[in-house]
């Protein structure tokens, strides 16, 4: 039997199954190929391909270890994947392909299509900390808000605990004489891996390896138990800034909650306990994809709540433009949109101010602001962005209905009161007061220099009536 690991979204030695089951079988080559229009397709932002990128590379000389091969090779969509990955195994008599599950739909099909095309596909999941399907109400069906599916989650863990699969122990071969990676027929060195997309340089986010050895440990330290007092505040690193790992599987969410879970086991009765904050948004990640497994539709672009499926957006495209651009007026959304544009990362309660702020204040349908939140994120998740969407435009799982309409005057004053996040993204208002900063206009035109900032794009309080009057749909 010859047997081929097939890299996907699985960048990582620890607790990956299949990578585990490839070195016990002795497998001597690994593939990933790219699929640079399917990305496209997929709005994958570039900077998070360059981060795929670099993890490939640093795949090389992990797998080069373990006397594995790293072959690149390049298709332009799934489609045409399945065409070069069938036409691989034949040429070098493969018949075993082992790889970790992807959950989404186009993936799912692309693995549907290899398996009719009389592959042996052995499928591990290993992209949630529970399994999708595996946490359901009484009747056996999915939750439809978070905090029981919260208690329901915390439950199967407390009964069955959180399994990871072990780091397999290097072979004692000569790594030396495997070569680390091999691109279509060239042998390349690790600096040259071309995946045929326009790249962003993501050398602002260090590799997972020095993440796993040196900010983990930190976060661990001394963040983890502050988190939920700091997680708001977007002026201070509060939070892990784990997500582009998490996107690209090169950090593993099991080993996360496992290794939480062994510092703190108490976090799994006490949600009072300070480590639990963070814990509650690991679950939420596994809550979107749990979502996702059980309604595949989310994909196509469906709303959650069918109610609001054909909500007659009136899409302004100055508006629209203005928020990508972070020209509104309000400087919370513009900083925010500036920290986007310029690093590929938002913090999460901007990510709801400014999601909140394109569907409410402006009109502006969520699945573009969706489309261009994954076109710029490092990381781009489908479900946790389709998630936050929905939630911040009322039709997903939020608890709470369409009247929940972030004030983002007021969020800023909460979150940023003395506007060092606003000043660092929009210098042009370093001058401004702390008092004056969330809402500058008339300090400026007191001072003659309003035309330094744009005007608000719209009024407050009148876009708060007319987004209330649009949600009113019985
Ligand atoms: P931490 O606060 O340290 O949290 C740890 C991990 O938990 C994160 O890395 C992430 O994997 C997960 N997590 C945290 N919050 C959430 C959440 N609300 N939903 C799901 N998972 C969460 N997250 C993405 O990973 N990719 C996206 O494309 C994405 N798009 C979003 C769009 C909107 C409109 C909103 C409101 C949220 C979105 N999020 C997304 C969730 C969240 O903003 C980011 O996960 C978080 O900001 C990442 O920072 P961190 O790694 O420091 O997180």
């Amino acid at each position: 039997m010859s047997a081929l690991l097939w890299l996907r979204r699985d960048f990582r030695l620890h607790d990956n199954p299949a990578l585990s089951e490839a070195v016990r079988l002795g497998v001597k080559q690994a593939l990933f190929i790219a699929t640079p229009s399917q990305w496209q397709q997929h709005d994958m932002a570039p900077i998070k391909v360059d981060l795929i990128r670099r993890h490939l590379e640093l795949m090389a000389g992990e797998l080069s270890q373990y006397g594995i091969e790293l072959v690149i090779l390049s298709a332009t969509d799934f489609r045409d994947q399945v065409r070069v990955l069938c036409d691989y195994c034949r040429d070098h008599g493969v018949n075993l392909l082992l790889a970790n599950s992807e959950p989404e739909l186009d993936e799912q099909e692309r693995d549907k299509q290899v398996m009719a095309a009389g592959s042996d596909l052995r499928l591990w999941q290993n992209d949630t900390i529970l399994p999708p399907g595996s946490v359901l109400n009484q009747q056996g069906e999915m939750f439809k808000v978070f905090t029981p599916f919260k208690k329901a989650w915390l439950k199967c863990v407390a009964a069955k605990g959180i399994e990871c699969v072990p780091t397999p122990a290097k072979s004692v071969c000569d790594a030396q004489a495997v070569p680390q990676v091999t691109q279509q027929e060239n042998t390349n060195s690790l600096t040259s891996i071309d995946l045929d997309f326009p790249l962003v340089d993501s050398s602002r986010w260090p590799d997972s390896e020095q993440v796993m050895s040196q900010l983990l440990p930190h976060f661990w330290e001394n963040k983890l138990l502050d988190y939920g007092e700091r997680r708001d505040f977007p002026a201070i690193k509060g939070t892990s800034g784990l997500s582009p790992y998490l996107a690209i599987g090169a950090i593993s969410p099991r080993w996360l909650a496992l290794q939480l879970v062994q510092r703190h086991p108490e976090v799994i009765y006490d949600t009072q306990h300070d480590a639990f904050s963070w814990l509650n948004e690991l679950i939420w990640r596994d809550f979107y994809k749990h979502l996702l497994f059980h309604y595949p539709e989310l994909i196509k672009g469906r709303s959650f709540q069918p109610k609001y499926e054909s909500l007659p957006w009136p899409n302004n495209q100055a508006h629209l433009q203005a928020w990508c651009e972070g020209r509104t007026g309000y400087p919370i959304v513009d900083a925010a949109m500036k920290q986007l544009r310029r690093t590929g990362w938002m913090h999460n309660r901007l990510r709801m101010i400014v999601a909140s702020f394109l569907t409410k204040h402006l009109l502006v349908d969520w699945h573009k602001g969706e489309r261009f939140f994954m076109q710029q994120l490092i990381d781009g998740d489908f479900s946790a962005n389709n998630g936050g969407w929905q939630w911040a435009a009322s039709t997903g799982c939020d608890a709470q209905p369409y009247f929940r309409i972030f004030n983002p005057i007021t969020q800023s004053q909460k979150f940023d009161p003395n506007g060092d996040f606003i000043r660092k993204y929009l210098p042009e208002l370093s001058e401004v007061p702390d008092k004056q900063i969330h809402f500058p206009h008339d300090y400026l035109a007191s001072q003659g220099k309003a035309e330094i900032y744009p005007a608000p794009i719209v009024d407050h309080k009148a876009a708060r009536q007319r987004a209330l009057a649009f949600y009113k749909v019985e």
